[in-house]
């Protein structure tokens, strides 16, 4: 059974979240901060999978839609959304290659 919550409650860029993060909303989440640490018990924003104590732990500060929160990565996981958000804006611009395997050694 579960309470409604405080209104009174100060908004906290620490505060868990009780909404999990959709890919889209990650993709949009600018990068301000990381730092890295060992795992809090947070579970990664990225896998959900909880970032174990003995695990590097990736700590994000983050701008989405205006407002600031703070993400939590595995490592790879990090690299992974990083390398997310690079390949989202890029597919803006049909400019390159388009990855497929070459062909050409006749
Ligand atoms: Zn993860």
């Amino acid at each position: 059974m579960q309470g409604p919550a405080p209104s009174d409650a100060l908004p906290s860029v620490h505060q868990a979240r009780s909404v999990r993060l959709t890919v889209a909303a990650l993709r949009r989440a600018t990068s301000l901060r990381v730092w890295g640490g060992h795992g809090c018990g947070a579970p990664c924003d990225f896998c959900r999978v909880v970032v174990a104590p003995a695990d590097v732990e990736y700590e994000v500060e983050a701008s989405l839609d205006g407002k600031s929160l703070v993400l939590h990565f595995h490592r790879n996981c990090h690299d992974a959304w990083q390398a997310g958000q690079t390949a989202a804006s890029d597919s803006d611009q049909r400019d390159g290659p388009q990855g497929g395997p070459s062909s050409d050694a006749a």
